[in-house]
């Protein structure tokens, strides 16, 4: 059965979420959350977007009732710091645990690359990771009212990277298959190098992680049908 995964884009509707430097928070997690979106239509799962009610009951509610096996939301930071952070429920398995590991290290290897810090993986008491009944992950992209952080968040380039990666996340996190070679829809793959490179990465960071090391095998089999 293929893998149901709801979409959380932040805020929205009558809720900008965090304004800064000329950017609406609701505007950037629509973005990157399409984007994710898009990239996953090349796999063997099935997306869907929750829809952008202030109500964040409603939000959990719908992932519940979708049965989904991840729920992913994301979000763009405020409050003067840098960097990339992601949380998980104060309470929560082993299996979201990995999920978001897995995640945050995908998108910390783009990070990287443009010098943003690891700000770590979180857990607090947010209503949709606490309300949600499937590993939920919500990630904080960076600082809308930090200069250099909104430069980024500014380039249509950079937030498609960044779904990019997040997607590739996603990909890893759950198995995904993808649905053909020969599929022409978006491929998260598309940039075999910077691929390779986070293999190589995650590879020293979970040597002894035997769950990433099988998600690895299966990336590099993902790869060579490309
Ligand atoms: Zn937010």
């Amino acid at each position: 059965m293929s893998k149901i995964i709801c979409i959380d884009a932040g805020h929205g509707g009558r809720d900008p979420g965090a304004v800064g430097n000329g950017l609406k928070e609701a505007d950037l997690t629509s973005c990157i959350a399409q984007g994710v979106a898009q990239r996953l239509e090349a796999y063997a799962c099935e997306v869907h977007m929750v829809p952008r009610t202030e109500d964040l009951a409603e939000r959990a509610a719908y992932a519940n009732s979708h049965r989904a096996n991840l729920f992913l939301s994301i979000h763009v930071n405020a409050g003067g710091g840098t960097g990339f952070e992601s949380y998980t429920y104060l309470t929560t398995g082993v299996e979201t645990k990995e999920t978001q590991t897995v995640i945050h290290n995908a998108v910390m290897g783009y990070m990287q690359k443009f010098n943003m810090p690891d700000r770590g993986q979180k857990a607090t008491n947010f209503q949709v990771l606490r309300e949600t009944a499937m590993p939920a992950v919500l990630l904080e992209c960076l600082f809308i009212d930090r200069q250099e952080d909104a430069k980024l968040l500014k380039s249509p380039v950079f937030l498609d990277g960044l779904a990019n990666e997040v997607a590739y996340g996603v990909v890893q996190a759950l198995g995904l298959q993808k649905v053909s070679v020969d599929d022409p829809k978006p491929d998260p793959c598309a940039n075999c190098q910077r691929i390779s490179d986070l293999i190589i990465e995650n590879t020293k960071l979970h040597d002894e992680n035997m769950r990433t090391k099988q998600l690895i095998k299966e990336v590099k089999i993902l790869l060579n049908n490309i």
